[in-house]
């Protein structure tokens, strides 16, 4: 069995992120993946120029920088722009090579083609596959052993980076209140000659979510996300924009929403936690900025070794959730409105947003509502 301070499953942007930052802090630190290959290709990766925060931002994964959107209802459009570049658009499979790079010269042990599987704490008495309580006293500092797919692993920690579909979250007990919808994209060839994104909504192809084109320099990606029937109302707003369906397109589930995020030895991390925009479904600042916060009260936690839920839910979930949890609720307070709004409706909402159109850009934040 292989042992170490911390184990990360999924090597994801958030998962590489905090695998480095722990790393760097003198953890040891094992990084796991199910893929061969890593890197995410149903992604837009469309990026708010917050990135430059957290990494630096390179050719080696920049496609190109956006200005502003162009909101479509059915019958009304109309633009928001900044004389500077308001976000990136990064290759996605790149990106999250790059991250991973950068925790491996970290120091981190990267093991791709393992699959987590299951976890059972060491000696606390709880096995978490029966779901009993066996002991009367839980020293839940003992640690905790995982089972992947290629043998187990021995640690005080597990992060669980897993995406959206997260089995850490799954098996772990973590409570959550989540929607999910299907999120569809495809590449052509050509550019808009814009340095504009398009956000479409209508009800006749992405009644519960949006729809969008985002130019990448030589190409352009035309997606979409809905709840249901994500295939037929891809093919119907492909159409409409006078485009042949492609050869391949890239999918992967949306989930946004509150959840739990921390328990004895485990915590949740990027969309595993969803710490999502509800109103964008983008994931990647929310989760670079909790992935700074995780890194502090995982460093924390060995200091004072101590990896019990409420230690954990002090310095991590509370500490994340104060600083986002207002933010991803009024963003669902804003999905809840356009998703009830029939097309007249939401042509109405979009020209009343429209004459607030100066202050949208003076003060309007594609990460913060
Ligand atoms: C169509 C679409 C478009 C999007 N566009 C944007 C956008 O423009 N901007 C933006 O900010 N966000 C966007 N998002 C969301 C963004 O992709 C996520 O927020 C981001 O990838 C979250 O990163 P993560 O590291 O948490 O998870 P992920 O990137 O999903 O990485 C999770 C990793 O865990 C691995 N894994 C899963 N299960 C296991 C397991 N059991 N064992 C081991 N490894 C496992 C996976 O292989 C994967 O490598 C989009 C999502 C979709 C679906």
């Amino acid at each position: 069995m292989r042992n170490t301070d911390v184990v990360v499953v999924g090597a994801g942007p958030i998962g590489s992120m905090i695998a480095k930052g722990l790393s760097k802090s003198g953890l040891s630190v094992i990084l796991i993946d199910k893929k061969t290959i890593v890197g995410k290709d149903a992604c837009s990766g469309l990026i708010s120029s917050r990135l430059s925060e957290f990494v630096t931002v390179s050719d080696a994964f920049l496609l190109n920088k956006v200005y502003g959107s162009t909101f479509h209802s059915p019958s009304f459009s109309f633009s928001i722009k900044r004389d500077i570049p308001q976000a990136f658009v990064v290759d996605r499979p790149k990106f999250d090579r790059f991250m991973l790079d950068k925790a491996i010269s970290s120091g981190v042990t990267f093991l791709n083609n393992t699959a987590f599987i299951d976890f059972k704490r060491e000696s606390s008495g709880m096995d978490v596959s029966s779901g009993m309580d066996v002991s009367s006293s839980m020293d839940v500092s003992s640690g905790i052993t995982i089972s992947t797919s290629s043998g187990e692993i021995s640690s005080k920690i597990i992060i669980g980076a897993d995406g959206a579909a997260s089995r850490v979250r799954r098996v772990s007990g973590l409570k959550g209140t989540l929607k999910s919808v299907n999120g569809i994209i495809a590449y052509f060839d050509g550019n808009l000659g814009s340095d504009l994104v398009d956000v479409y909504y209508n009800n006749l192809f992405s009644k519960d979510f949006f729809a969008w084109r985002i130019p990448r320099g030589t190409t352009l990606e035309v997606g979409l996300a809905s709840g249901e029937n994500h295939i037929e109302n891809f093919k119907s707003f492909i159409k409409q924009l006078g485009l042949s369906y492609p050869e391949k397109v890239f999918m992967h589930p949306i989930s946004y929403g509150t959840q739990e995020t921390a328990t004895d030895n485990i915590i949740l991390a990027g969309d595993a936690a969803a710490q999502v925009k509800p109103f964008t479904g983008g994931g990647i600042i929310y989760g670079f900025i909790c992935a700074q916060i995780a890194i502090q009260a995982i460093v924390k936690a060995f200091e004072k070794e101590d990896f019990s839920e409420m230690f954990l839910i002090d310095n991590y979930d509370t500490v994340w959730k104060t600083k986002l949890l207002d933010k991803i609720e009024v963003g669902l307070g804003i999905r809840n409105i356009l998703d009830s709004l029939n097309n007249d409706e939401l042509d109405t909402f979009f020209k009343m947003l429209s004459e607030s159109k100066e202050s949208l850009e003076d003060v309007g934040d594609m990460d913060f509502l």
